[in-house]
């Protein structure tokens, strides 16, 4: 280990009480995204006390900018909560407090290091796709422009100057510390609204069209679809007819049905959203119902960076055993760091030390030494490795980065 390596991670042993103090407080004010206005404040309150500057970003984010020249290595840290299951309120079950607090122990322990490069601390809003009804609203005011922290911070030309991303992410994965190398899927968001004609149920239902029919013919065409999808590209469809209207002696007129297409390819993922949007829309035209299907981007698969993860499995090998580290998990999860990862060499490792259901009330922080004090260290140790030894995904970025915007986000 360099000896500036040592000296940083020595650096967050001193420091760890306070990252856990910092970590349970982070895990208590869990907010929605782009409403992540108290964690805000409280990242800039470390940040003043720290003296390190800081530039706001897509509405509720930050960035930190560290060191100088290249390589430009990026380290983003998610900030949203979720709703609770039960009853009001929110909870960090997806566990993103953990990556702030990682992001903030990683400035406190590189800012007063002589770096050769520079690491581009990013805290991004809004990573979970829920609440789509406000980000709308912030979209359509013009203060985001993407629903998707990371998209947004894209489009704005954050990642511009970056060579490759860092980022990490609790992980349920039994038996294991690490979790290295896993693939994220993608998915696209359907809505198909059926529109019919309501009328007398007993006396003239031949007067009416059954909105509700159509949905359940494409329920079942998309369950026959299924038989179409090759086992090894993950896909996964699970429609809710999520709209229904009437009563018993009235013929529905609405019903609509949502569905996330998910695959662990973008090719997979394309054609299984081709096809699904095509039964969707056949399965309604075939009973003569109005058929309307709106089709939005969720997030790209994520495919990580080898060259990169050699490098993090070398500083999880600091830290854990071989067998302590799990590799090449297929995970039916997604994040918008997929979405990064087509325009840069990109990784996302995991850290356990959580328990509980990812997205449920139970989820909680366990053994706070892996989940609060490793992150840190990995991400430091990576940084300053990819100083010595560059991966760099800039060539080719702006066409990458103009097909994306245009074919994917629609700009
Ligand atoms: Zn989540
Ligand atoms: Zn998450």
């Amino acid at each position: 280990m360099s000896e500036q390596k040592q000296r940083v991670f020595s650096r967050i042993d001193q420091n760890a009480a306070s990252i856990v103090e910092r970590s349970r407080k982070l895990f208590d004010i869990p907010e929605l995204g782009y409403r992540e206005f108290e964690t805000g404040r409280f990242i800039r309150a470390c940040l003043d006390g720290w003296g390190v500057a800081y530039a706001p970003a897509s509405y509720t984010g930050l960035i930190v900018t560290l060191g100088r020249g290249a390589p430009v290595v990026a380290v983003v840290a998610d900030m949203d909560g979720l709703p609770k299951k039960a009853g009001e309120g929110r909870i960090h079950s997806c566990g993103h407090s953990l990556q702030t607090s990682a992001a903030l122990a990683l400035i406190e322990a590189l800012k007063d290091e002589p770096l050769s490069g520079t690491v581009k601390v990013i805290f991004t809003p809004a990573e979970e796709m829920i609440d789509y009804a406000y980000r709308k609203e912030l979209m359509d005011r013009g203060l985001v422009k993407y629903p998707s922290g990371k998209q947004d911070m894209i489009a704005h030309g954050v990642f511009d100057d970056v060579d490759c991303v860092l980022s990490c992410h609790a992980s349920g994965e039994p038996g294991c510390r690490f979790d290295l190398g896993s693939i994220l899927k993608g998915f696209v968001i359907l809505r198909a609204v059926y529109t019919g004609l309501g009328a007398h149920a007993g006396a003239a239902p031949f007067a009416g069209k059954n909105a509700l029919h159509a949905a359940l013919l494409a329920q079942t065409g998309v369950a026959f679809l299924k038989d179409r999808f090759d086992p090894e590209d993950g896909v996964n469809v699970q429609p809710v007819i999520s709209e229904a209207a009437g009563t018993v002696n009235i013929v529905p007129d609405h019903a609509v049905i949502e569905t996330y297409v998910r695959a662990r390819t973008e090719k997979a993922l394309f054609r299984a959203a081709d096809l699904v949007e095509n039964c969707l829309k056949k399965c309604g035209e075939a009973l003569d119902i109005e058929t309307e299907i709106t089709r939005r981007p969720g997030f790209l698969p994520l495919s990580q960076s080898r060259e990169i993860n050699a490098l993090v499995k070398e500083n999880m090998l600091l830290l854990c055993g071989e067998d302590e580290i799990a590799e090449g998990i297929v995970s039916g999860a997604s994040g918008d760091v997929g979405d990064l990862g087509t325009l840069l060499p990109t990784v996302q490792f995991g850290f356990t030390g959580v328990s509980g259901r990812f997205h449920g009330d139970d989820f909680a922080v366990t053994d706070e030494g892996t989940a609060c004090l490793c992150p840190p260290k990995i991400l430091a140790g990576t940084v300053l490795d990819l100083f010595e030894r560059p991966v760099s995904g800039r060539a080719a970025f702006a066409e990458k980065k103009a097909a994306y915007l245009k074919s994917w986000l629609g700009d």
